[in-house]
């Protein structure tokens, strides 16, 4: 039936489309019961202090498993979260979880920071979303050093309400980043118009060091202008010792990626950071 129709160029699309969108439906029912029956969970992926080559602080990346091994990606789910505003209870879940695990870590005496990312809708939405996740995320700032991180869209979105939001947490010793940086439309000047703290170089250049010159000299220059407007710089994608020797050698202080580790579950994180206070 597909086949045959698909010699009529316009139907088969319609076809397509109407299976995708069937596809994206129930995939949207099926991550709203995960959410109410919270399935989803938080993985850690170290964030090493360059310099030191130590575990400063982990990024919070949300993992959802459908089945024995079969995981959804988020590159997936969530976007599809994010039109329907679901995403704004994940965000709350995977912060909850990530920060319950990193205050049990600072009890036992490990300082380990925790960065999370936050969908632009947190602030679009007339809902309590963002009540309650500031509360929480205000609670759990006394125990724990936070990094918030969003994209570019966001500030480009002009959003005062946004602004204002940051501008509070920042002044609570909450530090906010600019996710995926030079991947966005956005013009330089927002670095200076609005509260950032870092700038995470996005892996599409990360992973072309050593390979073209000019994504080398965009890094360059991405870690001096940081250093001029006085901002941490996060590397993320490092898959090379090379990438990181360059990286280093630039002066930037933090750094993500496969070679150093992957993202884990907090049991695999836990041995990791007992591990390395064993090591020093
Ligand atoms: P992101 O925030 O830029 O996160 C970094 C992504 O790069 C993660 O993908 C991580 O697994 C991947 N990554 C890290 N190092 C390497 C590397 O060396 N090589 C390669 N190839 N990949 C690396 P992940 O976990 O699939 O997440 C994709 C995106 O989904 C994230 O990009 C973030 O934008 C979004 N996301 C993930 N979890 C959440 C969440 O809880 N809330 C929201 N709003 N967004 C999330
Ligand atoms: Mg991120
Ligand atoms: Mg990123
Ligand atoms: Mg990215």
């Amino acid at each position: 039936e597909v086949k045959r129709s698909g010699r009529n160029g316009w139907q088969f699309y319609t076809l397509e489309m109407q299976q995708r969108s069937e596809y994206r439906h129930s995939l949207l029912m099926k991550l709203i019961k995960a959410v109410n029956e919270e399935h989803l969970e938080s993985y850690f992926q170290p964030i090493y202090d360059l310099e030191r080559m130590v575990i400063d602080k982990c990024e919070a990346l949300a993992r959802w498993q459908v089945s024995d091994g079969e995981y959804i990606p988020p590159s997936d789910f969530i976007p599809l979260a994010e039109e329907s505003g679901l995403v704004n209870r994940i965000d709350l879940q995977i912060f909850n979880q990530a920060a319950s695990f990193l205050k049990q870590q600072s009890d036992a005496g490990k300082d380990i920071g925790l960065s999370i990312n936050i969908s632009p809708r947190l602030f679009q939405t007339k809902d309590h979303a963002l009540e309650q996740w500031l509360s929480s995320v205000l609670d759990y700032r006394k125990s724990i050093r936070i990094t918030v991180e969003m994209t570019e869209r966001l500030l480009t979105d002009d959003s005062i309400r946004a602004i204002k939001v940051l501008e509070d947490l920042r002044t609570k010793n909450i530090r906010i980043a600019i996710d995926d940086f030079g991947t966005g439309y956005s013009s330089l000047s927002y670095l200076v118009k609005f509260p950032v703290d870092v700038i995470k170089i996005d892996r599409s250049f990360v992973e072309r060091i050593g390979q073209e010159k000019s994504a080398e000299t965009l890094v360059k220059t991405i870690i001096a202008m940081a250093k001029k407007l006085d901002l941490k710089v996060i590397a993320e994608g490092i898959e090379t010792e090379q990438q990181l020797q360059f990286l280093q050698q630039q002066g930037c202080q933090y750094g993500q990626g496969y070679y150093l580790a992957k993202p884990m579950n907090k049991h695999d994180f836990e041995k990791l950071l007992m591990n390395e206070s064993l090591l020093s």
